[in-house]
Parts: C-alpha cells; structure tokens; sequence
C-alpha cells in the first residue's frame, strides 16, 4: 500500500499482545513443548504498568484474559524493564518463559499462585534500590510451583486447544475453493470455504483463524466426530477430531458459514455511491492486509501460508464480480499467494482494457467516471512492461485489473490481480495537469512494483514489512523517473525523505525492521524503508549492481517468504568486488532513528562524528548506536556533477579522512541519498552559507534543499541558533528551484503557524515581512495560466499557497478574479495545481463558500472535487467536519483530510480538537484504533499547539480512553511533538522579536553568514 494518501487498512482491533506474542516465529505446537522452546530472539519494549497491576489483583482468568504463559512472560517483562541499570539479558528472559511452559502440576492455583510471588518480588526489587533480578531469582521459585498450560475458554464454555496468537504449524493449507453469495439488500454474505491441507505433525485439531463468522456445518453433511469450538480474542477458530491426523496426510475441511458485510473500510465491506441523477447504489470489497481477511472466510490468516484460491461468487445480473484470477471462469490463482492479498469486489463497474505482453490489463469505475480512466490504464500498461524487464520476471496472471472504489481508505491496495484504488489515486480527467498524473502514476507504480516485492515474494511476517512497502516505495520512484521522466517524481521522493526524518527524530521513532508490537507500528514502519534503499544503490558500485542484487532475491525465493537478511543476502552474492552488504545494512535496519555526522576540520584532515539524531535528547541506551554510514562528499572545486562525489565509510563512533588544504568548503550527503543528517560546525556552516550567497548554483538543488532541510532541524534540537538558520536563508533571495523553495517556506510557514496559534500578532506580522521579502519577487513572477512543467507547477502552487494565505493583495485578486470566471464559464478551467490556491481563496466569502459548495456536490472529477474540499475546510465554517462524519454529501474517507485542514487555520484548530474529543468514539468505530486515519487525525488536531495548557489537556484527555487509544504511539509523538514546540518557543520567541524586528525597521539584504 502506498502511504503517502491516509493510506490505512489496520482495522483489526487486536487485542494489545496480539501480534507482539505472535512475533516468536515457528512457535512449536502444544503437543511439541515440552520437546523445544527456543529462546526468544526479541527487543522487548517497555511497557506500561497496567500488565503488573494485571497480573497482580486479578485472580480469576475469564476468557479474554493471556493465558498464564503469557501473562507471567509479560509480568517478567515490565518488571525487567523497570530494573534499571542491570538490562537482563535474552537469556533471563528465556528462563522465566520457560518455567511457566513446563507443564507438570496441574492446577490453576499454581498459575495465580506463581503470578502473585513474582508480582510481590517484583513489587519488592523494584522498591529496593540497587536490588536486580539475578538469574537465580525465578528458576528456584520455578522448581517449586512448575505450571501447568492453561487453555483459554471457547465460545460455548469448552476448553480452546491452541493458546499462541501464532497458529499451530502442524498443518499447511495448500489450496482454497470458497463460494460466496453476497446479499448486498440485507448487508450480509453466505460462504463455503473448502480448505486442502497437508498434516506435518500428528495432531487431533486444526486450528485456523476466523472472526464473526457463523460456521452452521462443517464438512458435506452432519458430521458426529467433529467439533468446532471459536476463541474470539484470538480470533481463531479450532476443528477438533476425535481421531489424529497423521504426519503425510492429506486432508480437507468443508465449513459453512454466514456474516454480515463489515461497515468498516475492512473485510469483506459494503460501500455505496449516489450517481449524478441522484440514485444510490451499493457495492462490496475488501480490504485485507494485514488481518482482516478472516473476516471474510476461515483461512490460515499469516503471510507465511501461502496457497491457491479458486474463488467464485454469485451475483444478481446486473453486477460485476471481480476477484484475483478472471471471474468467469472460475480459476484456479496459478501461484501461491498469501491471505492478506486476496479480493474481490461485487460492483456495476465497467471496464476499458488493453492486452500487455499477455496480460489483460482493465481499468474499473463506477459507470459515469470511465472517461477518467484511460490515463490509468496507460500509465499501468508502461510501467508492467517496465517491471517485466527490470524485474526480469514476468508478472505471472492472465488479467490485472486496476479498481477505483467510492469510499476507500487506503490509498491503494496490491491484491494480486486487482488492485483497489481510492478514485482520487485512479482516476484523472483527460485535460489533468502534470501534477494530477503524477499522483496516479505514482500509486499505480508503487501497487505494480507489490506484485513482485510482496506478492511473488512475501515477508516472513509483519516485522519485515519494510520488505514489502521500502521496495514498493522505493521502485515507485525509480521507475517513474525510467518510465515517466517528465512527471520529475524526484523532487517529490526528496521531499518524502525529508519528511521521513522528522519522524524519525522523534524519540518515539522504531527501527526499520522491529518487533511489531501494535498494528500502528507496522504501518509506521516502511517509512524510511525506501530512503535506505536508495542510500544502498548510491552505494554500490556500477549501475546495475543493486537491480542484478534484486533480481536474484526474487528468482531464489520467488512464490516463498523471506527476512530481511535474505534480500542482504542475496546482494552481497552478486557484489563486485565483494562487499559485505548484510554488515552494512543491519544497523540500518535495527538501529532506530537515523545519525548526525557531525564535521570539523583542522587544515587538510576532516573529522566526522556520528551520534543518534533525536529531537528531544535522550539517554543512554539511544545515543550508543553506531551506523555503518556510507559518507558522500563533494568541495568548492567540484561540486555539481556525478563525478565529484566521494566516499568515505564512517564505521566507528569518529572517523577522520584527507583534503587538499586548499579545499574551502565541503558539502556531505551529495544530492541528499543518505539517510542522515550533517552539522557542518560554525565554521563549516559560514564557508557554506558564504558560497552560496555568491552563487547559488555551486550545490545541486538537491543539496541546497537538505543544507535547509538540516539547519532547521538542528535549530529545532536547540544545536544551533535560530540567528544562524536566517543566515542560511538569506541566499534565497536568489533561488529559483522548486526543492529548495518549497522546503523553506513550508518550515517557515510551520513557524508562521505556530506564532499564529500563540496570538504572537505583531511576529506574525514580521515574519510576513520576512517571507514576502525574501519571496515576494519569487511570487509576483508566477503566472495563473496553464504550465506544462510539473516542477513549476508544484513551485507556483507552493508561492502561491504562501502569498495567498498571507493575503498577499495581488495574489488574493487574481485568485478571486480566477473563481468568478470560473462559475460564470465552467466550460473554463481553473489549472489543476491552483486549484486549492483559488477554492481556498473563494471560501473565504459566505456567498462563494455556498456556490463552492454547490459545485462540490455536481463534480464529478475527483482531483477538482479534493481541491473543493480543502477550500472549503479552510474556513471559519467547521460545519464541515460534522458533513465528512454523516458521511452524506462528503464521504467519510476524507475526514481525516477535512480536519487536517481545519487544524491548520486559526479560526478552526480548537474546533478540531474539540471535535475530535467529542466524536472520538464514533472516529474509532469508523476507522479504529491504531489505524493511519486516526494516526493522521490525532497529529493533525495536536501539532498546533505550543503551549503547557494545550498539552495538559491533550495528556489528559488520551490518557482517559485507556483502551480506546492512549496506548498509541502517535499519541507518545503527539506529546513530544508539543512539548518540542514549546520548548522552540521558549527558546527562540525573543531572539524572534530581536531579529524579526531588526529586519523589519531595515529591509535590505543583510550581508550573509555573518551570524553569531
Ligand atoms: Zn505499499
């Protein structure tokens, strides 16, 4: 999935240990334990002390309680975290596991019994100063009270056999034949899943996953020998026998079952759309990754199981069935797939196609956008042919079929052989501009590039989901810049990379490759994936070394699952001269967060220093990490081109290397494909800032952007002055390129929001001065006409974005004058990328607001519809945020966007917040927990604030819903996210004034970096 659109598919609502206990991999079976318990290979991150007081005061376990294993491995756990300075090692971890593992006594009393004295020693070491738990501690209380396995309840009172959110391994699915009858009047759908298996181990039960489904038969008629007991919390499913399966066989499993159609974006879900004469029709899909597709048919629900489908659906005649293989006929998939990527849609849609290398390649949409969909079949077309070369593998279905579906919430999904799309990322008018393409062919090449890197190769499990969506991310990118040059998708990967990072220097950031602990940190984690793929390819030597690397990481474990060290792996193999990728890469991948080079120089000899990057500073454990950085430099006599690059690798805590001491100036990170940030020291700074005031073109645009992009988050760590960020900016006076500019000015408007927020008026006003000053020439050259070139158009629509909303006067009257041409002639078109530029202008006036309004509910072209929408949030009218709840006129999909908009504007951010308190329960119902929309929201309505009241508030108001979201991360990031604003404020609000004010009352260009 792309994650660029509010992409989000984490609907399960698992239960808080969920998937972090389902990390142990190849679990053993039940029957297997006493054979082998492996120690577990995992970080445990710290937890909250709800589980201690847990494990404590509850005595009875009802069903949806961990079973003793668990709850004692957690206790073990949070209290281990809390011993300070004595870290236990893996190995303490292993033996606490293991004694509640070893089931010899039999009695539930031993398991509370057991609970309640490691609790009390717990309560007592950890109150005790100095006192750690020793290796001795808990192996002498094990001999003991040894425990025995407790099994959860089922649904109808009988013993669950299976306790592991993991399923068992003792049988493997190795084809599906399921039938479906969706009813779409009555919301609800009737299914037969037939499920072959091979038996690996003997066992008397087959445990599968499946939630809220309503199995009435199992097997083709009444079956006497057979029991199927439901375990909701860990929404499995257990088919019991009264005979054992053997090692060998074969067997089959018939169920029958009924649901109701989910109304969330999850599942198999109905969705609807009103068409222009004013009809409603209903539609079903799905959306599956990462755990919802047993909400559609019992199923071996883990990326691992990987096996055949042959999926047919009964439909009413005048709907279209759509699912993995061509519906039809009703085929078999011809690979081996994973759960996760299985769809099917139920729809009145129709299709243009086009036949691609042999594959028929259709694009769908509600009837009356078809004429919206040819730029997507054609993008589509280019970019599988690109892949079948690049990949060197052909994608191996007959038909791909490319679905824009009404009221979708991811911005796209990878299901193999049809892909979902929002209408937004699928369809685009034949008239669009450059910047409109851009984003479909962006979605469309990041869910082609899926159908290699996740489809025919899968992750293991979820922990190395960067596999999946660092590649997809990556090979976007590449290919549009291969495929589609003009569509200059560089500057937008650079601009993701930066964004990247300042997530990432959060102290509540994730290693690239972590233990999965809630479904949020998954989606979280293919973020910066993308930008250390790149940062390898710059690496590697020769052009083709990287593709040669990932083309032979397909073909080895093509139809199979891999981790992480296979794809590093398989890129040492091909290396030459041999370079030991895996070494490189791991910290990369482990580590969390990204590092600071730090550089100083003393005549010819440069020394670099790396530390941990973080915002908000941080202890120990953190600022130990080392990278294994691969350092690119350029200096003063060649510093453009290719070919000026060099490299140096930074192993250690510092390393130190040469220069011609004739050498002015140096410039690391060339071109920015690293993945790290440089402090250049005061002197470095001045001799940079210096070139650059003489001739802006001595750096690519690419490096121009990052020294700015750094700068500004050194000033916001405190490391260096707000003084010394103003220096750097005086340049910009004569920048002209879209990176640069359009990275400035969306951190200064961060400031200029921030000020706002505070009611700091009269620094408002400087700032205004400031910004116009140094861009106001910039802005006034921009012209409101059609522009062909993509990156010029994403730079007028940032000035003009900026003059506008500081009401610049004429950029305000064209805007208007624009909107009025507009509703007398809608045959005229208002350009595609100053769309939002005009809309949020017009809002502005009652009168327009309601025409714009209007137009709203008539268009039909979803890219104009968006802009429409963003100018109708930007007002003082917040109505609209309860119109995107009811869902009517403006679907509930674009909520999140609705209130990220509002948040942004001083007449709205409170209204926002309080909204969101107000309407949290039906936000969570609507999108759930965890998931990237009410990640998005939570950022949205909160980073605005800057002051200890707001925070108090938000602190208090997340940590009230206890189950219902205060255990997010994004609420951590949310918290730090403020007090970082506050602490800036605290301590750049006078310098601010000092500066500000001083370059008010003398307008001129200061001469540059004569700062400090
Ligand atoms: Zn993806």
């Amino acid at each position: 999935m792309p994650k660029t659109l509010f992409s989000s598919q984490w609907s399960a609502n698992l239960p808080r240990n969920m998937i972090e206990n389902s990390m142990f991999e190849e679990e053993p079976d039940v029957v297997d334990l006493a054979k082998d318990t492996t120690a577990f290979p995992i970080t445990y991150e710290p937890r909250s002390s709800r589980l201690l007081v847990r494990g404590l005061g509850e005595n009875d376990m009802d069903e949806d309680e961990e079973d003793c294993e668990s709850s004692a491995r957690l206790l073990g756990m949070s209290f281990m975290n809390r011993s300070s300075s004595h870290r236990p090692s893996a190995e303490q971890n292993y033996n606490v596991v293991q004694s509640c593992s070893r089931p010899t006594a039999r009695t539930m009393v031993a398991c509370v019994l057991f609970l309640v004295i490691v609790a009390s020693m717990t309560m007592v070491l950890y109150f005790l100063p100095g006192c750690t738990f020793t290796k001795d501690g808990c192996p002498k209380r094990n001999k003991t009270t040894p425990l025995e396995l407790v099994y959860p309840l089922a649904t109808n009172g009988e013993l669950f056999p299976w306790t592991q959110l993991r399923l068992p391994q003792s049988v493997h699915p190795l084809s599906y034949e399921l039938t479906l009858t969706p009813d779409l009047d009555n919301m609800t759908f009737a299914g037969i899943a037939v499920i072959n298996m091979s038996v690996l181990h003997n066992t008397n039960r087959i445990v599968l996953h499946g939630l809220n489904l309503n199995i009435s038969n199992i097997g083709d008629g009444p079956a006497s020998n057979v029991t199927v007991l439901q375990y909701k919390a860990n929404q499995q499913i257990a088919v019991k026998f009264t005979e054992y399966l053997k090692v060998g066989q074969y067997c089959v499993l018939t169920l029958t079952y009924s649901a109701n159609l989910s109304s969330t974006y999850d599942g198999f879900y109905s969705s609807s759309y009103t068409d222009k004469s004013g009809t409603k029709h209903i539609l079903a899909a799905t959306q599956f990754e990462p755990l919802s597709a047993r909400k559609a048919f019992p199923c071996f629900d883990e990326p691992a199981f990987k096996a055949t489908f042959l999926i047919k659906i009964n439909r009413k005649q005048n709907y279209t069935t759509l699912s993995n293989m061509p519906q039809d006929e009703f085929e078999r998939t011809s690979v081996n797939m994973s759960t996760y990527l299985v769809a099917f849609v139920v729809a009145n849609f129709s299709p243009i196609s086009k036949n691609v290398s042999g594959t028929l390649v259709s694009v769908y949409s509600v009837p009356e956008k078809k004429e919206h969909t040819e730029y997507a079949l054609e993008a589509a077309s280019k970019l599988l042919e690109f892949y079948n070369t690049f990949f060197d593998i052909d994608y191996p279905l007959k038909k791909l079929d490319l679905v824009a579906i009404p009221d979708f919430l991811a911005g796209a999904m990878e299901n193999w052989g049809l892909i979902t799309f929002r209408e937004t990322t699928l369809l685009v008018g034949k008239d669009s501009s450059p910047l409109e393409k851009q984003v479909v062919a962006s979605v469309v090449a990041h869910e082609l590039a899926h159908q290699w890197f996740g489809n025919l190769v899968t992750m293991r499990w979820w922990n190395d989901l960067w596999l999946n969506e660092g590649f997809a991310t990556y090979m976007q990118y590449l290919s549009l810049q291969e495929v589609f040059p003009e569509l200059q998708a560089e500057n937008l990967f650079l601009s993701v990379r930066f964004r990247v990072m300042d997530k990432d220097a959060l102290i509540s950031s994730h290693p690239v490759s972590t233990a999965v602990v809630t479904p949020e940190q998954v989606e979280e984690m293919f973020d910066s994936g993308a930008s250390i793929l790149l940062m390898l390819n710059a690496y590697l030597p020769g052009e083709q070394q990287f593709r040669k690397g990932i083309i032979q990481y397909l073909k080895q474990f093509s139809g199979s699952n891999t981790e992480t060290n296979n794809l590093w792996d398989s890129l040492t193999q091909v290396s030459t001269p041999h370079q030991n990728v895996s070494e490189m890469m791991s910290s990369w991948t482990s580590l969390k967060g990204f590092p600071l080079v730090s550089v100083s120089r003393k005549g010819d000899e440069v020394t670099l220093t790396q530390e941990h990057f973080l915002l908000t500073p941080a202890n120990a454990s953190h600022t130990s990490s080392l990278w294994e950085i691969p350092v690119t430099y350029v200096n003063d006599s060649c510093s453009v081109g290719p070919e000026c690059r060099q490299n140096f690798l930074l192993k250690a805590k510092s390393g130190t290397f040469k220069v011609p001491e004739s050498v002015k100036w140096l410039k690391l990170n060339y071109q920015n494909t690293g993945y790290y940030i440089v402090d250049y020291g005061d002197d470095g700074w001045t001799a940079l800032i210096n070139a650059l005031s003489t001739n802006v073109s001595i750096l690519t645009f690419e490096d121009r952007a990052s020294l700015i992009h750094n700068m500004f988050a050194l000033s916001r760590q405190g490391r260096v002055s707000f003084r010394r960020v103003l220096s750097l900016l005086n340049y910009t006076y004569k920048e002209t390129e879209t990176a640069p500019v359009t990275e400035a000015l969306l951190q200064l408007n961060n400031i200029y929001r921030l000020l706002e927020k505070r009611q700091e008026f009269d620094l408002m006003s400087c700032m205004k001065t400031y910004i116009l000053d140094h861009f106001g020439a910039l802005m006034d050259n921009q012209t409101w006409g059609e522009e062909e070139n993509l990156s010029k158009q994403e730079l007028r629509s940032a000035l003009l974005s900026m003059a506008c909303s500081l009401e610049k006067e004429n950029c305000t009257q064209s805007a208007n004058d624009m909107f009025k041409q507009y509703v007398s002639n809608q045959t005229r078109r208002i350009p595609g990328d100053l769309q939002q530029v005009v809309f949020s202008v017009a809002a502005q006036s009652r009168t327009d607001w309601l025409i714009l309004y209007d137009m709203y509910k008539q268009s039909t072209v979803d890219a104009e519809k968006r802009n429409m929408l963003l100018g109708l949030a930007s007002t003082q009218d917040t109505q609209i945020l309860n119109e995107g709840l009811k869902g009517d006129v403006i679907q509930t999909q674009e909520l999140p966007l609705i209130i990220n908009t509002v948040s942004r504007g001083f007449a709205g951010y409170l209204f926002a917040w309080d909204f969101v308190q107000v309407n949290w329960d039906r936000l969570i119902e609507k999108f759930l927990v965890g998931s990237f929309a009410i990640q998005s929201i939570i950022k949205s309505v909160t980073s605005p604030f800057s002051t200890q009241a707001h925070l108090d508030q938000v602190k208090a108001f997340f940590s009230s819903l206890q189950e219902r979201g205060s255990q997010m991360r994004s609420v951590q990031e949310a918290l730090e996210t403020i007090r970082l604003n506050q602490l800036w404020m605290e301590r750049n609000l006078s310098t601010l004034r000092e500066l500000l004010t001083k370059i008010q009352s003398q307008p001129q260009k200061e001469e540059p970096g004569v700062s400090h």
